[in-house]
Protein backbone atom coordinates (compact mmCIF):
# COMPACT_ATOMS: atom_id res chain seq x y z
CA UNK A 1 0.00 0.00 0.00
CA UNK A 2 1.16 3.45 -0.88
CA UNK A 3 1.40 6.30 1.91
CA UNK A 4 0.16 8.94 -1.12
CA UNK A 5 -0.31 6.67 -4.15
CA UNK A 6 0.86 9.46 -6.84
CA UNK A 7 1.14 6.39 -9.27
CA UNK A 8 -2.96 5.34 -9.47
CA UNK A 9 -3.57 9.45 -9.74
CA UNK A 10 -0.76 9.76 -12.70
CA UNK A 11 -3.26 6.97 -13.96
CA UNK A 12 -6.16 8.37 -13.97
CA UNK A 13 -4.54 11.54 -15.40
CA UNK A 14 -2.47 10.35 -18.24
CA UNK A 15 -3.48 10.87 -21.28
CA UNK A 16 -4.29 14.67 -20.25
CA UNK A 17 -0.59 14.87 -18.69
CA UNK A 18 1.21 13.35 -21.21
CA UNK A 19 -0.41 15.63 -23.77
CA UNK A 20 0.37 18.71 -21.30
CA UNK A 21 3.91 17.95 -20.80
CA UNK A 22 4.70 17.02 -24.24
CA UNK A 23 3.10 20.25 -25.33
CA UNK A 24 5.62 22.05 -23.20
CA UNK A 25 8.51 19.94 -25.05
CA UNK A 26 7.56 20.65 -28.39
CA UNK A 27 7.38 24.43 -27.45
CA UNK A 28 10.47 24.30 -26.36
CA UNK A 29 9.78 27.35 -23.78
CA UNK A 30 11.39 25.21 -20.65
CA UNK A 31 11.68 28.14 -18.10
CA UNK A 32 9.07 30.88 -18.31
CA UNK A 33 6.79 31.67 -20.72
CA UNK A 34 3.01 31.51 -21.48
CA UNK A 35 2.59 28.21 -19.41
CA UNK A 36 4.04 30.37 -16.39
CA UNK A 37 1.44 33.15 -16.91
CA UNK A 38 -1.23 30.49 -17.02
CA UNK A 39 -0.75 28.83 -13.85
CA UNK A 40 -0.66 31.55 -11.85
CA UNK A 41 -3.67 32.96 -12.87
CA UNK A 42 -5.33 29.93 -12.81
CA UNK A 43 -4.11 29.32 -8.88
CA UNK A 44 -4.70 33.07 -7.78
CA UNK A 45 -8.31 32.57 -9.47
CA UNK A 46 -8.27 29.39 -7.43
CA UNK A 47 -7.56 30.70 -4.35
CA UNK A 48 -9.35 33.94 -4.98
CA UNK A 49 -6.15 36.28 -4.26
CA UNK A 50 -4.95 39.42 -6.97
CA UNK A 51 -1.44 38.07 -7.47
CA UNK A 52 0.30 34.42 -7.75
CA UNK A 53 3.94 34.20 -8.07
CA UNK A 54 5.47 31.07 -9.03
CA UNK A 55 8.59 29.94 -8.15
CA UNK A 56 10.90 26.59 -7.42
CA UNK A 57 9.74 25.08 -3.83
CA UNK A 58 7.59 25.86 -0.83
CA UNK A 59 10.72 27.30 1.37
CA UNK A 60 11.79 29.57 -1.32
CA UNK A 61 8.02 31.13 -1.33
CA UNK A 62 8.68 31.69 2.50
CA UNK A 63 12.10 33.10 2.18
CA UNK A 64 10.69 35.46 -0.76
CA UNK A 65 8.03 36.75 1.37
CA UNK A 66 11.08 37.63 4.31
CA UNK A 67 12.44 39.51 1.48
CA UNK A 68 9.62 41.67 0.61
CA UNK A 69 9.25 42.76 4.14
CA UNK A 70 12.98 43.27 4.44
CA UNK A 71 13.19 40.77 7.58
CA UNK A 72 16.52 40.20 8.80
CA UNK A 73 19.31 40.39 11.64
CA UNK A 74 17.45 41.54 14.98
CA UNK A 75 14.00 40.94 13.89
CA UNK A 76 12.05 38.40 15.78
CA UNK A 77 9.82 35.82 13.51
CA UNK A 78 6.88 34.07 14.86
CA UNK A 79 6.69 30.28 14.06
CA UNK A 80 5.07 27.52 15.52
CA UNK A 81 7.30 25.06 16.97
CA UNK A 82 5.64 22.09 15.76
CA UNK A 83 5.79 22.28 12.07
CA UNK A 84 8.07 21.17 8.98
CA UNK A 85 11.86 22.75 9.81
CA UNK A 86 11.54 25.04 6.30
CA UNK A 87 8.64 26.85 8.36
CA UNK A 88 11.72 28.29 10.57
CA UNK A 89 14.78 27.83 8.63
CA UNK A 90 14.04 30.77 6.17
CA UNK A 91 13.74 33.12 9.04
CA UNK A 92 17.49 32.07 9.98
CA UNK A 93 18.47 32.50 6.54
CA UNK A 94 17.55 35.87 6.02
CA UNK A 95 19.84 36.16 9.71
CA UNK A 96 16.22 36.86 11.55
CA UNK A 97 15.66 35.23 14.77
CA UNK A 98 13.02 32.58 15.28
CA UNK A 99 10.68 32.42 17.92
CA UNK A 100 8.86 29.27 18.61
CA UNK A 101 5.10 29.44 19.95
CA UNK A 102 3.73 26.28 20.74
CA UNK A 103 0.65 24.45 19.37
CA UNK A 104 -2.95 23.76 20.51
CA UNK A 105 -3.18 20.21 21.55
CA UNK A 106 -6.82 19.66 19.32
CA UNK A 107 -5.75 21.55 15.88
CA UNK A 108 -2.00 21.02 15.64
CA UNK A 109 -1.93 25.01 15.02
CA UNK A 110 -0.65 27.82 16.41
CA UNK A 111 -1.71 28.40 20.06
CA UNK A 112 -2.55 32.63 20.00
CA UNK A 113 -2.44 32.75 23.78
CA UNK A 114 1.25 31.45 23.77
CA UNK A 115 1.56 33.63 20.69
CA UNK A 116 0.98 36.78 22.75
CA UNK A 117 3.38 35.69 25.39
CA UNK A 118 5.93 34.96 23.16
CA UNK A 119 5.46 38.37 22.06
CA UNK A 120 5.94 40.17 24.87
CA UNK A 121 8.42 38.19 26.22
CA UNK A 122 10.73 39.06 23.07
CA UNK A 123 9.43 42.78 24.10
CA UNK A 124 10.33 42.78 27.44
CA UNK A 125 14.12 41.15 26.58
CA UNK A 126 14.69 44.12 24.45
CA UNK A 127 17.04 42.59 22.06
CA UNK A 128 14.50 41.71 18.69
CA UNK A 129 12.07 43.96 17.01
CA UNK A 130 8.79 41.83 16.52
CA UNK A 131 8.08 42.02 12.59
CA UNK A 132 6.34 38.86 11.48
CA UNK A 133 4.28 35.75 12.18
CA UNK A 134 4.38 33.26 10.55
CA UNK A 135 1.10 30.04 11.44
CA UNK A 136 0.99 27.09 9.49
CA UNK A 137 -1.98 25.44 7.99
CA UNK A 138 -0.70 22.23 9.46
CA UNK A 139 -1.95 18.97 8.08
CA UNK A 140 -4.49 20.91 5.49
CA UNK A 141 -6.01 22.54 8.39
CA UNK A 142 -6.52 26.30 8.29
CA UNK A 143 -4.99 27.98 11.13
CA UNK A 144 -6.84 30.16 13.77
CA UNK A 145 -6.35 33.82 11.11
CA UNK A 146 -9.01 35.51 13.26
CA UNK A 147 -7.88 35.55 16.53
CA UNK A 148 -3.53 35.64 14.63
CA UNK A 149 -4.76 38.74 13.14
CA UNK A 150 -5.75 40.18 15.80
CA UNK A 151 -2.87 39.69 17.97
CA UNK A 152 -0.41 40.76 14.79
CA UNK A 153 -2.27 44.03 14.59
CA UNK A 154 -2.03 45.03 18.26
CA UNK A 155 2.13 44.17 17.93
CA UNK A 156 1.74 45.92 14.13
CA UNK A 157 3.21 42.46 12.68
CA UNK A 158 2.96 41.13 9.50
CA UNK A 159 1.19 37.87 8.90
CA UNK A 160 2.35 35.13 7.01
CA UNK A 161 0.26 32.11 5.93
CA UNK A 162 2.58 28.90 5.44
CA UNK A 163 0.06 27.15 3.39
CA UNK A 164 2.68 24.61 2.11
CA UNK A 165 -0.23 21.78 3.55
CA UNK A 166 -3.36 23.90 3.51
CA UNK A 167 -3.53 24.07 -0.07
CA UNK A 168 -7.99 23.89 -0.74
CA UNK A 169 -8.62 24.27 2.93
CA UNK A 170 -11.16 27.36 3.83
CA UNK A 171 -12.62 28.77 6.96
CA UNK A 172 -16.13 29.57 5.99
CA UNK A 173 -16.18 30.27 2.33
CA UNK A 174 -12.47 32.25 2.43
CA UNK A 175 -9.72 29.53 1.15
CA UNK A 176 -6.28 28.86 1.82
CA UNK A 177 -3.56 30.92 0.98
CA UNK A 178 -5.41 33.75 1.23
CA UNK A 179 -5.12 34.02 5.03
CA UNK A 180 -2.03 35.96 5.12
CA UNK A 181 -0.59 39.59 4.20
CA UNK A 182 1.32 37.37 1.80
CA UNK A 183 0.96 33.65 1.80
CA UNK A 184 2.47 30.74 0.11
CA UNK A 185 2.36 27.05 -0.79
CA UNK A 186 4.67 24.05 -1.83
CA UNK A 187 3.84 22.07 -4.86
CA UNK A 188 6.23 18.39 -3.60
CA UNK A 189 4.66 15.86 -4.97
CA UNK A 190 2.86 15.01 -1.49
CA UNK A 191 1.45 17.95 -0.89
CA UNK A 192 -2.32 18.34 -1.47
CA UNK A 193 -2.00 19.62 -5.32
CA UNK A 194 1.75 18.66 -6.05
CA UNK A 195 4.03 18.58 -9.38
CA UNK A 196 6.36 16.34 -10.67
CA UNK A 197 9.52 17.81 -8.70
CA UNK A 198 10.10 20.87 -6.53
CA UNK A 199 7.32 23.71 -6.95
CA UNK A 200 5.95 26.56 -5.06
CA UNK A 201 3.67 30.15 -5.15
CA UNK A 202 3.12 32.90 -3.47
CA UNK A 203 0.07 34.72 -3.09
CA UNK A 204 -1.01 38.43 -2.41
CA UNK A 205 -3.51 41.18 -3.18
CA UNK A 206 -0.75 43.43 -2.47
CA UNK A 207 0.42 45.21 -6.32
CA UNK A 208 3.71 46.28 -4.97
CA UNK A 209 4.82 43.02 -2.97
CA UNK A 210 3.40 40.92 -5.83
CA UNK A 211 6.18 43.49 -8.23
CA UNK A 212 8.68 42.20 -5.57
CA UNK A 213 7.91 38.75 -5.82
CA UNK A 214 8.58 38.76 -9.40
CA UNK A 215 11.88 41.01 -8.93
CA UNK A 216 13.08 38.87 -6.19
CA UNK A 217 12.54 35.46 -7.40
CA UNK A 218 14.54 36.52 -10.88
CA UNK A 219 17.90 37.70 -9.52
CA UNK A 220 16.51 40.88 -8.12
CA UNK A 221 15.76 41.55 -11.84
CA UNK A 222 14.45 45.47 -12.72
CA UNK A 223 13.11 46.61 -16.14
CA UNK A 224 14.84 43.49 -17.58
CA UNK A 225 16.87 40.57 -16.03
CA UNK A 226 20.04 41.80 -17.18
CA UNK A 227 19.13 45.19 -15.15
CA UNK A 228 19.43 44.10 -11.85
CA UNK A 229 18.31 46.37 -9.13
CA UNK A 230 18.54 44.47 -5.62
CA UNK A 231 19.81 40.92 -4.47
CA UNK A 232 17.79 38.35 -5.75
CA UNK A 233 17.72 34.54 -5.92
CA UNK A 234 16.72 32.00 -9.46
CA UNK A 235 13.45 30.83 -8.26
CA UNK A 236 11.93 30.15 -11.46
CA UNK A 237 9.34 27.26 -12.17
CA UNK A 238 9.85 25.57 -14.91
CA UNK A 239 7.18 25.37 -17.28
CA UNK A 240 6.40 21.93 -17.45
CA UNK A 241 5.66 21.99 -14.12
CA UNK A 242 3.19 24.77 -14.54
CA UNK A 243 1.62 22.39 -17.37
CA UNK A 244 1.61 19.17 -14.80
CA UNK A 245 -0.17 21.90 -12.05
CA UNK A 246 -2.50 23.11 -14.35
CA UNK A 247 -4.00 19.74 -15.31
CA UNK A 248 -3.52 18.54 -11.34
CA UNK A 249 -5.65 21.85 -10.84
CA UNK A 250 -8.69 20.65 -12.25
CA UNK A 251 -8.72 17.19 -10.55
CA UNK A 252 -8.11 19.16 -7.35
CA UNK A 253 -11.23 21.22 -7.92
CA UNK A 254 -13.34 18.64 -9.63
CA UNK A 255 -13.42 15.66 -7.46
CA UNK A 256 -9.85 14.88 -5.32
CA UNK A 257 -10.14 17.14 -2.61
CA UNK A 258 -14.45 15.97 -2.08
CA UNK A 259 -12.73 12.82 -2.53
CA UNK A 260 -10.25 12.97 -0.10
CA UNK A 261 -12.36 14.83 2.55
CA UNK A 262 -14.35 11.48 2.42
CA UNK A 263 -11.59 8.95 3.08
CA UNK A 264 -11.08 11.25 6.55
CA UNK A 265 -14.84 11.32 6.70
CA UNK A 266 -14.59 7.62 6.84
CA UNK A 267 -11.38 7.05 8.81
CA UNK A 268 -13.22 9.15 11.97
CA UNK A 269 -16.25 7.53 11.99
CA UNK A 270 -14.58 4.26 12.02
CA UNK A 271 -11.55 5.18 14.71
CA UNK A 272 -13.51 7.69 17.12
CA UNK A 273 -14.12 6.85 20.59
CA UNK A 274 -10.81 4.18 19.96
CA UNK A 275 -8.36 6.60 19.52
CA UNK A 276 -7.79 10.66 19.17
CA UNK A 277 -9.06 11.53 16.06
CA UNK A 278 -8.16 14.98 14.17
CA UNK A 279 -10.46 18.08 15.26
CA UNK A 280 -11.79 20.03 12.35
CA UNK A 281 -13.07 23.29 14.03
CA UNK A 282 -16.97 24.20 12.83
CA UNK A 283 -16.96 26.35 10.05
CA UNK A 284 -13.27 24.93 9.06
CA UNK A 285 -12.21 22.92 5.92
CA UNK A 286 -9.56 20.86 5.71
CA UNK A 287 -7.05 19.64 2.44
CA UNK A 288 -6.39 16.63 4.28
CA UNK A 289 -2.68 16.68 3.75
CA UNK A 290 -1.93 14.57 6.59
CA UNK A 291 -4.43 12.22 8.50
CA UNK A 292 -3.12 12.22 12.11
CA UNK A 293 -3.94 10.10 15.22
CA UNK A 294 -2.98 10.80 18.96
CA UNK A 295 -1.74 8.09 20.82
CA UNK A 296 -1.04 7.59 24.68
CA UNK A 297 2.28 7.32 24.46
CA UNK A 298 5.82 6.53 22.49
CA UNK A 299 5.59 3.19 23.38
CA UNK A 300 2.10 2.90 21.91
CA UNK A 301 3.09 4.60 18.84
CA UNK A 302 5.75 2.28 17.81
CA UNK A 303 3.63 -1.05 18.50
CA UNK A 304 0.82 0.46 16.56
CA UNK A 305 3.55 1.61 13.75
CA UNK A 306 5.12 -1.85 13.64
CA UNK A 307 1.40 -3.83 13.83
CA UNK A 308 0.30 -1.66 10.88
CA UNK A 309 3.52 -2.22 8.86
CA UNK A 310 3.23 -6.38 9.47
CA UNK A 311 -0.41 -5.43 7.63
CA UNK A 312 1.92 -3.70 4.46
CA UNK A 313 0.09 -0.35 5.95
CA UNK A 314 2.78 2.03 6.07
CA UNK A 315 2.41 5.35 8.63
CA UNK A 316 4.90 8.64 9.07
CA UNK A 317 5.76 10.54 11.92
CA UNK A 318 5.01 14.17 11.36
CA UNK A 319 6.63 15.54 13.35
CA UNK A 320 9.34 13.71 15.77
CA UNK A 321 11.42 16.95 16.56
CA UNK A 322 9.67 20.07 17.58
CA UNK A 323 11.51 23.24 15.96
CA UNK A 324 12.79 24.13 19.24
CA UNK A 325 14.53 20.87 20.22
CA UNK A 326 16.14 20.78 16.78
CA UNK A 327 20.08 20.77 16.58
CA UNK A 328 20.52 23.60 14.14
CA UNK A 329 18.62 25.82 16.46
CA UNK A 330 20.97 24.99 19.53
CA UNK A 331 22.09 28.60 18.95
CA UNK A 332 18.93 29.81 20.26
CA UNK A 333 18.60 30.21 24.24
CA UNK A 334 16.13 27.51 24.91
CA UNK A 335 14.76 28.76 27.92
CA UNK A 336 12.79 31.63 25.50
CA UNK A 337 11.27 29.00 24.04
CA UNK A 338 9.32 26.47 25.90
CA UNK A 339 6.44 24.66 23.57
CA UNK A 340 5.32 21.55 26.25
CA UNK A 341 2.08 20.82 23.50
CA UNK A 342 4.93 20.46 20.40
CA UNK A 343 7.31 18.23 22.50
CA UNK A 344 4.01 15.92 23.68
CA UNK A 345 2.53 15.42 20.30
CA UNK A 346 6.14 14.68 19.18
CA UNK A 347 5.67 12.07 21.08
CA UNK A 348 2.18 10.46 20.48
CA UNK A 349 1.51 11.89 16.65
CA UNK A 350 0.68 9.38 14.07
CA UNK A 351 0.18 9.82 10.35
CA UNK A 352 -2.34 7.14 8.69
CA UNK A 353 -2.25 7.01 4.87
CA UNK A 354 -4.22 9.32 2.80
CA UNK A 355 -5.56 10.60 -0.34
CA UNK A 356 -8.07 10.86 -2.69
CA UNK A 357 -7.59 7.57 -4.19
CA UNK A 358 -7.84 5.19 -1.35
CA UNK A 359 -10.58 2.39 -1.86
CA UNK A 360 -12.57 1.91 0.83
CA UNK A 361 -11.58 -1.77 0.87
CA UNK A 362 -7.98 -0.22 2.24
CA UNK A 363 -9.88 2.23 4.41
CA UNK A 364 -11.47 -0.47 5.82
CA UNK A 365 -8.43 -2.51 6.24
CA UNK A 366 -6.61 0.05 7.96
CA UNK A 367 -9.10 1.40 10.55
CA UNK A 368 -9.61 -2.13 11.24
CA UNK A 369 -5.83 -2.58 12.13
CA UNK A 370 -5.72 0.18 14.29
CA UNK A 371 -8.64 -0.60 16.44
CA UNK A 372 -7.59 -4.41 16.99
CA UNK A 373 -4.09 -2.66 17.62
CA UNK A 374 -5.29 -0.14 20.55
CA UNK A 375 -8.05 -2.95 21.84
CA UNK A 376 -5.89 -5.30 22.67
C1 LIG B 1 6.58 21.08 2.63
C2 LIG B 1 6.55 22.24 3.51
C3 LIG B 1 7.34 23.38 3.27
C4 LIG B 1 8.40 23.43 2.23
O1 LIG B 1 7.99 23.15 0.94
P1 LIG B 1 9.05 22.63 -0.15
O2 LIG B 1 8.31 22.77 -1.44
O3 LIG B 1 9.37 21.22 0.18
O4 LIG B 1 10.24 23.50 -0.08
C5 LIG B 1 7.20 24.47 4.11
N1 LIG B 1 6.33 24.45 5.13
C6 LIG B 1 5.56 23.37 5.40
C7 LIG B 1 4.62 23.43 6.54
C8 LIG B 1 5.66 22.23 4.61
O5 LIG B 1 4.91 21.16 4.89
Amino acid sequence: MQFRDLKTQYTVLKDEMDKAILDVVASSAFVMGPKIKEMETAFADYVGAKHCVACNSGTDALLLALKVWDVKAGDAVFVPSFTFFASAEVIAMQGATPVFVDVDKDTFNMDVVDLERKIEQTLKAGQLTPRVVIAVDLFGLPADFKAIRKVAEKYHLYVMEDGAQGFGGRIGKQKACTFGDISTTSFFPAKPVGCYGDGGAVFTDDDEWAALLESYHIHGKGSDRYDNVRIGMNSRMDSIQAAVLLVKLKAFAQYELEDVNKVACRYTEKLKGVVKTPVVPEGYYSSWAQYTLQVKDKEVRTGLQNALKALDIPTAIYYPIPMHKQTAFNYLNPSDNRCPVSEALADTVISLPIHPYLSEADQDMICKAVCEFLNK
